[in-house]
C-alpha cells in the first residue's frame, strides 16, 4: 500500500495471454517482482480451450509452429514436461514436413504451462491507465486502483489503446499513427459436440477451399478431446459481413456449411466471436516501449508476429526491454 492506501506492485503485466505469461516469466527468472492480471476467468487469452458436454475443444489458436530457435527450445521444453505434444506436420495428405504442436490437454494447457508459479489474478479488468506518482495507476472496471512502476500492456492494440485514451495517456503522433494501422481479422468459431466420429479426415485439421469455412478441427483425432467434437472457424469476410446477425443463425449456418465434415448428429452447439482474432499485418519492432519512466511497453503478436510464437518472441522482448529500463533488480522497491 502507498501513502493514500493504494495497493502497490513492482511490475504490473496486463494479459494472461501468451505474450503476458511470457514476458512475466522472463522477468520473474531475471529476479523481477511482476504481477500478471487478466480480465478473463482462464489463462491463455486467444490460447483458449472449453469443456462442453465431456468434450474438450480448442476455440482459438489451433497449434503453434516454430519458426525461432528459442521457441522450439521451449516447446520441446513444454513437450518433455508433458504440456505439448507434435500433432502432425501439415493438413494434406503429403503432409508438408513442418511440426504443427498442441497443448496438452488442449491449447489452453501451453499458457499453463507458460504460467506456472507466476503471481496471477483473473477475472480483473482494467478500465484505464494513468500517470500516478513514480509510476503508473491502472483502475479496475468494477472500482479500486492499484499502482505499478512499471507496466506491460498485452491487450490487442484496440483495446491497449482505448485503456490509455481512457487515463489520458498522451502517445507522440508517429507512434499513435502506426498502433492505428494495425488491424484484426474477425473470426466466428463454433464449437460442436457430436454424437458420433466426425468425417474429418486424419489427422483431424482440415482447410476448406471454398465456402465460409476457414478450417475444421476434429479434437478427438487431435488427441484433445476424449469426445467426438469438432472447431469450425469461419473466415475473416464472412465473419466481418455476419458480425451483426442474430448469433445462433450464424452457428446454424456454419454447422450447414461443415455437414460433409461432420458425418455425425450434433448433441451441443456454442458460437464465439472473436473481434480480434489475428492481426492482418504487424508492427516492425518485437514490442514498442512508450515510455521509459515509468517504464510502459506494449507487447503482442501485433508486434512479434501473428501467431502464437510471435506473441512469445513479443512478450520475451518486451521483458528485456522492461529490464533494461529497470536496472538491477535488487535495487527495485516494493
Ligand atoms: C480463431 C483463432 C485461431 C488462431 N489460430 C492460430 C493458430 O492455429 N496458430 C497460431 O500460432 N496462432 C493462432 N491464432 C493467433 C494466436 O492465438 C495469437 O497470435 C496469440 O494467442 C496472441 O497472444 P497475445 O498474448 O498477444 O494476445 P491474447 O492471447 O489476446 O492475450 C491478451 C490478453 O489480454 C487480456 N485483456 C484484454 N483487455 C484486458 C483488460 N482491459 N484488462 C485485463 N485483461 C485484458 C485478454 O483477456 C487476453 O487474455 C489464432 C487466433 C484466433 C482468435
Amino acid at each position: 500500500m502507498n501513502e493514500h492506501g493504494v495497493r502497490t506492485v513492482d511490475n504490473l503485466v496486463i494479459g494472461a495471454g501468451m505474450s503476458g505469461l511470457c514476458a512475466a516469466s522472463a522477468l520473474k527468472a531475471a529476479g523481477h517482482r511482476v504481477l500478471v492480471v487478466d480480465k478473463g476467468r482462464g489463462i491463455g487469452g486467444r490460447m483458449a480451450t472449453r469443456r462442453m458436454e465431456g468434450a474438450t475443444l480448442d476455440h482459438g489458436a489451433q497449434f503453434v509452429t516454430a519458426r525461432t530457435e528459442r521457441f522450439e527450445r521451449w516447446l520441446r521444453e513444454a513437450g518433455e514436461a508433458g504440456a505439448a505434444f507434435e500433432w502432425c506436420r501439415g493438413f494434406s495428405t503429403a503432409g508438408d514436413g513442418h511440426p504443427r504442436w498442441r497443448g496438452a490437454p488442449g491449447m489452453s494447457g501451453l499458457a499453463r504451462h507458460m504460467g506456472a508459479g507466476l503471481p496471477l489474478e483473473l477475472g480483473r479488468q482494467v478500465a484505464a491507465l494513468e500517470r500516478a506518482g513514480l509510476g503508473w495507476s491502472v483502475r479496475w472496471k468494477e472500482g479500486g486502483a492499484v499502482e505499478a512502476r512499471s507496466v506491460i500492456l498485452t491487450a490487442p492494440v484496440p483495446q491497449s489503446l482505448a485503456l490509455l485514451d481512457a487515463g489520458n495517456v498522451v502517445l507522440e503522433a508517429s507512434i499513435r499513427q502506426r498502433l492505428e494501422v494495425i488491424r484484426y481479422e474477425r473470426c466466428f468459431a463454433v464449437l460442436v459436440v457430436l454424437d458420433g466420429p466426425s468425417h474429418v479426415p486424419e489427422p483431424g485439421g482440415f482447410v476448406p477451399e471454398t465456402g465460409p469455412l476457414a478450417w475444421i478441427a476434429d479434437n478427438q483425432k487431435k488427441g484433445v478431446s476424449a469426445l467426438p467434437a469438432v472447431t469450425l472457424h469461419a473466415r475473416d469476410a464472412y465473419s466481418v459481413e455476419n458480425w451483426d446477425r442474430d448469433r445462433d443463425a450464424v452457428a446454424q449456418e456454419l454447422i450447414a456449411a461443415a455437414m460433409p465434415w461432420l458425418g455425425a448428429g450434433v448433441l451441443s452447439y456454442e458460437i464465439h466471436g472473436w473481434r480480434y482474432s489475428r492481426p492482418q499485418e504487424t508492427d516492425f519492432d518485437p514490442c514498442v516501449v512508450l515510455e521509459r519512466t515509468p517504464p510502459l511497453i506494449l507487447a503482442g503478436d501485433a508486434f512479434g508476429g501473428a501467431r502464437v510464437e510471435g506473441a512469445a518472441l513479443s512478450g520475451w522482448a518486451a521483458a528485456e526491454a522492461l529490464a533494461e529500463c529497470l536496472g538491477d533488480p535488487k535495487s527495485s522497491q516494493t
